[in-house]
């Protein structure tokens, strides 16, 4: 069953209860007050008649006929009869038997009393007919029990009930409306977070529910399902970009050995133990590396893991520069460097490999004829500035500030040629960004780029 099926039934149930409830008690109530109060009004009645009596009597004595007291009786819907001290009746009102079948012959009113209420049964009541303190007689008034349920008083009743049904159905319509509109403002912001959650499932997670409630569960419920959304999102972009990462982490080293390679293949590099132990060197950079990976993916961060130690920085530039050294001459470009001796830094020297080499491959892919690199290295207040500047085919000024950005790359058709993917860039960003540093570039179209790295030397808690 929906659920506003259910509200709808369940509201409909409680109005119909609580009317029943309501109108059964007042119903009661209403009449057992109304009836109390009818029998006042009839003991008030025979009372007056009472006194009208005992003055006639008081005047007429024994000369009342029967015709004066018939009249008096019809009119009243009543039997009256007149005994005196000793119980002898002196006169009576000729309608008893009338009265006691329930029949005709009385007045108008009661006639129309006795059709409708033909249950009651037919009983006297004696009073003291008075002159003074003494008593002189006495009068029996006889009528049907119930013939205070004038016929007013059935209009009055039929009339109450009647009110009662009739507020019923219309609160019975008005529930159902109010229901209704509740129940629809309740489910379909449920309806639409489920059409949410059901895109989601399908692997739409960038779909979002928007719900206009100000029910605060169900915009929990929304919020929680956003939220659920957003980091499925975010968790999905980490994965890609984790898949492109290594990718991409892993082409470089490979390039690298492969160019090597291709080189002793064409016997313009000596395959001497000093020349494999280079390559060997790679080798083992992409089993540290691919052991690496294992270690980020155990973390869930998007940050990469450090694994910082003391690193004497400007012998660890000079190595890599040594590796590439080769490399460069290879393409008759020439690869120079200005190195501050012996500056020490804690960081994940890995890292700082990544990074070099990223920017050295980088400088080498965009040189041009007559291409020249410069590798610097300073240290000032505790601050360690490396540049690697080119003087290859520089960027465009509108590309400059989106080069770091994830598979930016400046010129597409000669980037196809180099086999770039624009990744390289952000993984350094990244990389220096998790050692606090900074990364700029300056660059002047055709003439040259500049690279300027910034690390903070870190605390020497070995010490
Ligand atoms: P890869 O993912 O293989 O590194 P890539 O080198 O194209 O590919 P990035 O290293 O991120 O990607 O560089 C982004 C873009 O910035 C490059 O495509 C290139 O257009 C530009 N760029 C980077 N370094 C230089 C440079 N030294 N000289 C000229 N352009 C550069
Ligand atoms: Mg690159």
């Amino acid at each position: 069953m929906t659920l506003s099926k259910k509200l709808i039934i369940s509201f409909i149930f409680t109005i119909i209860i609580s009317i029943s409830i309501t109108s059964f008690m007042s119903n009661t109530m209403i009449n057992r007050k109304f009836d109390s109060y009818l029998i006042e009004e009839q003991k008030i009645k025979f009372e007056r008649i009472r006194n009208e009596i005992n003055n006639t009597f008081i005047e007429k004595g024994t000369t009342i006929s029967n015709e004066d007291l018939a009249e008096f009786a019809a009119s009243e819907g009543i039997y009256i009869e007149i005994n005196d001290v000793n119980n002898k009746m002196l006169c009576h009102s000729n309608n008893k038997n009338l009265l006691n079948r329930g029949m005709m012959g009385m007045g108008n009113m009661m006639r129309h009393h006795m059709m409708m209420n033909q249950n009651g049964n037919y009983v006297e009541k004696t009073f003291n007919l008075l002159d003074g303190d003494n008593i002189i007689g006495n009068l029996v008034i006889g009528y049907i029990d119930n013939s205070h349920l004038t016929e007013s008083a059935l209009i009055f009743k039929d009339t109450l009930s009647t009110a009662f049904v009739i507020s019923g159905i219309i609160a019975v319509i008005v529930g159902l409306i109010v229901s209704v509109f509740m129940s629809k403002s309740l489910t379909n912001p449920l309806v639409h977070i489920t059409s949410t959650a059901n895109e989601m499932r399908i692997g739409n997670l960038s779909s979002r529910s928007n719900v206009q409630t100000n029910t605060i569960e169900v915009k929990e419920l929304s919020n929680s399902i956003n939220f659920l959304a957003e980091t499925l999102e975010k968790q999905e972009g980490l994965r890609k970009r984790y898949a492109s990462d290594i990718a991409h982490e892993l082409r470089t080293p490979l390039t690298t050995l492969k160019s090597y390679l291709e080189a002793i293949i064409d016997d313009v590099w000596e395959p001497s133990e000093e020349h494999l132990s280079i390559l060997m060197e790679e080798v083992n950079r992409l089993t540290k590396l691919v052991e690496d990976l294992r270690y980020t993916f155990e973390s869930s961060e998007a940050h990469p893991v450090l694994n910082k130690t003391k690193i004497n920085i400007s012998r660890e530039l000079e190595n890599i520069i040594s590796t590439f050294k080769p490399l460069y001459l290879y393409e008759k470009y020439s690869l120079e460097s200005s190195i501050e001796e012996d500056v020490e830094v804690v960081m994940d020297s890995d890292k700082l490999k990544q990074i070099i080499v990223n920017l050295l491959s980088n400088a080498m892919r965009y040189l041009k004829d007559n291409g020249k690199v410069m590798v610097s290295l300073s240290n000032e207040n505790n601050l360690v500035k490396i540049t690697v500047e080119d003087n290859g085919i520089g960027i465009k000024k509108e590309d400059l500030p989106y080069i770091f950005e994830r598979f930016y790359r400046a010129d597409i058709s000669r980037n196809k040629e180099t086999g770039g993917t624009g990744l390289g860039l952000s993984i350094i960003k990244n990389l220096v960004e998790a050692h606090e540093g900074n990364i700029y570039v300056e660059s002047e179209f055709g003439k040259g780029t500049k690279f300027i790295v910034e690390l903070p030397r870190g605390s020497f808690i070995f010490d």
